[in-house]
């Protein structure tokens, strides 16, 4: 039986599943990150555990579909490099795609890491296996990936699906990118406490979170959710900013693509329905009528195991357009 090999390559760890056809992981491991020498140990580690576990595992070569990547950074998927993926040391451009056909004889196929974690939250999480479905992730920034007609949304210079510099706040906060009021600059587990931290200067009222803020405690997305859970006012104001600027994000995306899904993941949607409820509430109110009642918006479901699967995906849809 044909398998495929999924990697998620992140700045401390790089995971590998073998995967059936079908996107049944059958194993799983990993191995540490090693960015010494410009990251130039990074693709030949990935060559080595590959080929070892192919052979404790006997599977040969020509039994593998391919090997699909999510990676970190600018990434062209036609001619399989990356360049620009800080947190690997990876400033110049690497040619992925060459080195790793050449050590392991098996066709290999890579996309950015949002666009795979999107892909495999469509095959087998809350996707259902759609042809429109839009991914966001809210982690340390704001990610994105489209799927639409079937296809991942790439734009002529692979920045499609970039929705976490889509504006909610046109005089907002300063983004990385260096424009203001990107979606990230608010909606990333940093944006919570940004919010919580400039929201809280205002608040006049009794609030534990105001007061842990004031006495210097350092404070992260999860505090923010568990004081709002707890009843306090302060964090429920911030949370219902939040939930704001993220219904507005997704009507607009919403009225754009109309998918059949918007699928939130991230660190930050581990707040769970709670979180859900609340962008659904301004989502409805934002929304084209028609889109309101077809799109549907939901939390993902696979979580660190949707890098690895949607890997797995990309091998299958390469192999598609292929033959
Ligand atoms: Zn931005």
């Amino acid at each position: 039986m044909n398998k495929v090999i999924g990697i998620d390559l992140g700045g401390t760890t790089i995971k590998f599943a073998i995967l059936t056809e079908e996107g049944e992981i059958q194993e799983k491991w990993s191995i540490k990150t090693d960015i010494q020498n410009a990251g130039k140990n990074i693709v030949p580690s990935m060559i080595e555990t590959i080929n070892e576990h192919l052979d404790i595992y006997k599977i040969s070569a020509n039994e593998v579909l391919g090997i699909g990547m999510g990676s970190p950074g600018s990434v062209n998927p036609r001619k399989g490099t990356v360049i620009g993926a800080y947190n690997l040391n990876w400033s110049s451009l690497q040619p992925v795609k060459e080195q790793m056909e050449a050590g392991t004889k098996i066709p290999f196929f890579i996309d950015n890491d949002a666009n795979v974690a999107a892909l495999g939250e469509r095959w087998k999480g809350a996707g259902a296996n759609g042809s429109n479905v839009t991914f966001i992730t809210l982690g340390t920034g704001v990610g994105g990936g489209i799927i639409a007609e079937g296809n991942l949304v790439h734009g002529i210079e692979g920045c499609g699906g970039e929705i976490g510099h889509m504006h909610v706040e046109p005089n907002g906060y300063q983004c990385t990118c260096g424009n203001y009021g990107c979606l990230e600059t608010v909606a990333s587990a940093t944006g919570v406490v940004r919010l919580a931290r400039d929201l809280s200067e205002d608040y006049q009222n009794e609030s534990e979170l105001k007061m842990l803020i004031e006495n210097g405690q350092e404070i992260t997305a999860k505090t923010v959710f568990d004081q709002a859970k707890r009843g306090d006012k302060l964090a429920a104001i911030i949370v219902d900013t939040l939930y704001y600027y993220l219904g507005l994000a997704c009507s607009n995306i919403a009225n754009l693509l109309n998918p059949e899904f918007i699928v939130i993941g991230g660190g930050v949607s581990a707040a769970g329905d709670m979180l859900l409820e609340g962008v659904v509430e301004y989502f409805q109110q934002f929304a084209f009528p028609q889109v309101r009642t077809s799109t549907k918006i939901k939390l993902a479901q696979l979580g660190n195991d949707a890098g690895v699967i949607g890997a797995g995906s990309l091998v299958i849809q390469n192999k598609v357009v292929r033959y």
